[in-house]
């Protein structure tokens, strides 16, 4: 029997502020309906501008307080440690409730808890790290000392398609640092970023260090970005919401990080192992509903082997079962919202009214149904199509061809956008000159989506700015503080000189 099941009635969250979970002083909520079943599923704070400053207030006097950065980086690990192991405990509470919000598979919901929970034990072992530098090669009268202090309080914007793991890319590695944080999930799925507060209660972190806030981007996110108080944003989320957040983090010229939109490519050469990179392309395109910024939504393949490549990809394609996301076996869930529905369906209708040509999917003998999308492929894509550049955050694969490596990455690179790509290739040479030249903060070379918190990840162009994960994550969050000592200090004199 399926353990997993629609609730008998929606999940009541509240915000969590200096420690304790409260309702919005609006008095205010609003709900969520699961996009694979249409039932209320959640009802969370419509918070206000008021509440969002009483978290950032909990947040500065916590800093100020220095509770959470004083600790020893050990004391601060097992912390961190504590809430990772408690996030692996509750792991199929918190994918039901990610996949009720999201409508993304369960199965797939349960490994991004694990993954969530792993970044949680690697971001503990930074917090030991932490050490700065010093220098004693600018006189034999001076050191230099570089202190690594933590910014302050990180304001954290994130979005719907992978709500608890998006949070975890940020927050533990933030309390690492000894940063405070405000953070504000996606208004369409709070639930399991709201659960933090308890979780880390209980693995014993002081109140006020980390405060949540459910809403809109109106005003919640808008308060924190534009907020005097707030001395970093880190944001995931769409290039034009990032541009703003940009905008408004003016005016105190806070730090801004940002994880932004893809519209990635993988390049596939004659030389390939076709065999292997099939059901990677098809679960690169398919993953998340294709509501993934690391969708490898753009294959380029070279001119020899494109038809080869594209039966055996529409092939498999058609075995991708789709369907209610609380089914252990589905891999292509329900889409997020009617308005992402709309326009994902509008994105396929300007792919065939630009003239590439619909080889599965809608209008091609597979149903839609209400949220759900199946597995959309269009091959004769040209590079100036809408669909060949613009990311679509659906189902939807584009197959462009080439005929020379430098044709491929002139495909490859005519985008905004550079998050990620891949490569597919036996040669050595081919795979190192198209690591070289392709603009992409991320590329695989015969795999894709690949990841691990040891490594870093982040775009390039309009992608984003900095890096999450990888061991140099912790100084995204840490100011360098250099402290010049003079030794035996003789009087100068700098008037007479
Ligand atoms: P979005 O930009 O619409 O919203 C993201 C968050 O910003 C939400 O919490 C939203 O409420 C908030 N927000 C909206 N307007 C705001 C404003 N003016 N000021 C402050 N906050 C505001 O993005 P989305 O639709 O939730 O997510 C999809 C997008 O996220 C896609 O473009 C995807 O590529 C991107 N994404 C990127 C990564 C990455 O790591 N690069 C990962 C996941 C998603």
């Amino acid at each position: 029997m399926n353990q997993f099941s629609l609730p008998d009635k929606p999940h009541q969250y509240q915000n969590f502020i200096n420690g304790t979970y409260k309702t919005s002083i609006s008095n205010k909520t609003f709900e969520r309906e699961s996009p694979g079943h249409g039932v209320t599923v959640g009802k969370y704070p419509l918070s206000t501008k008021e509440d969002t400053e009483e978290a950032i207030t909990a947040a500065k006097v916590a800093f100020k307080s220095e509770k959470w950065s004083s600790l020893t980086g050990a004391d601060r690990e097992i912390i961190i440690r504590k809430a990772a192991g408690i996030i692996r405990a509750r792991k199929k509470e918190l994918a039901l409730i990610e996949t009720l919000e999201s409508g993304k598979p369960i199965s797939q919901a349960l490994d991004e808890m694990e993954w969530a929970a792993g970044i949680w034990d690697y971001a503990a072992t930074l917090a030991r790290h932490i050490a700065g530098d010093v220098n004693t090669n600018v006189g034999s009268d001076m050191t230099a000392m570089m202190q690594k202090v933590p910014i302050g309080v990180v304001g954290m914007i994130t979005p719907w398609n992978f709500p608890l793991l998006i949070i975890s890319q940020k927050l533990p590695i933030a309390l690492a640092a000894g940063c405070t944080a405000v953070i504000k999930p996606s208004e369409m799925t709070p639930g399991t970023t709201l659960l933090l507060g308890e979780i880390l209660k209980e693995a014993g972190l002081p109140n006020g260090v980390v405060n949540i806030v459910a809403g809109y981007g109106d005003p919640v996110g808008v308060t924190l970005t534009e907020s005097l108080d707030v001395d970093m944003i880190s944001f995931t989320g769409s290039t034009e919401v990032g541009k703003q957040i940009v905008k408004s983090a003016s005016v105190n010229l806070k730090k801004v990080e940002l994880e932004l939109g893809g519209k990635n490519p993988q390049i596939i050469f004659p030389d390939a192992d076709i065999d292997a990179l099939i059901d990677a392309i098809v679960f690169g395109v398919y993953f998340n509903m294709g509501e993934c910024c690391n969708s490898g939504s753009r294959i380029i393949v070279h001119e020899d082997i494109a038809e080869e490549i594209e039966n055996r990809v529409i092939e498999h394609s058609k075995d991708v079962k789709v369907g209610d996301p609380l089914d252990p076996s589905v891999k292509i869930g329900a889409i997020i919202n009617k308005n992402q529905y709309d326009k994902i369906i509008n994105c396929i209708n300007s792919g065939i009214a630009q003239g590439a040509e619909l080889k599965l999917g809608k209008d091609s003998g597979i149903d839609d149904n209400g949220f759900y999308i199946s597995p959309t492929i269009f091959t004769k894509v040209q590079p100036h199509m809408d669909i060949a550049k613009e990311e679509i955050f659906g189902p939807v694969l584009s197959i462009l061809t080439f005929k020379t490596a430098e044709e491929a990455i002139e495909i490859a690179n005519n985008t905004p956008y550079g998050l990620s790509a891949g490569v597919w290739t036996k040669d050595l040479d081919t795979a190192m000159l198209m690591t070289r030249k392709i603009e992409a903060g991320t590329v695989w070379v015969n795999n894709w989506m690949s990841g691990y918190p040891e490594i870093p990840f982040g775009g390039m162009k309009q992608s984003g700015l900095g890096r999450e994960l990888g061991p140099h994550s912790i100084d995204e969050y840490m100011e360098t503080k250099s402290v010049l000592i003079k030794m035996g200090a003789k009087p100068g004199n700098w008037v007479k000189g």
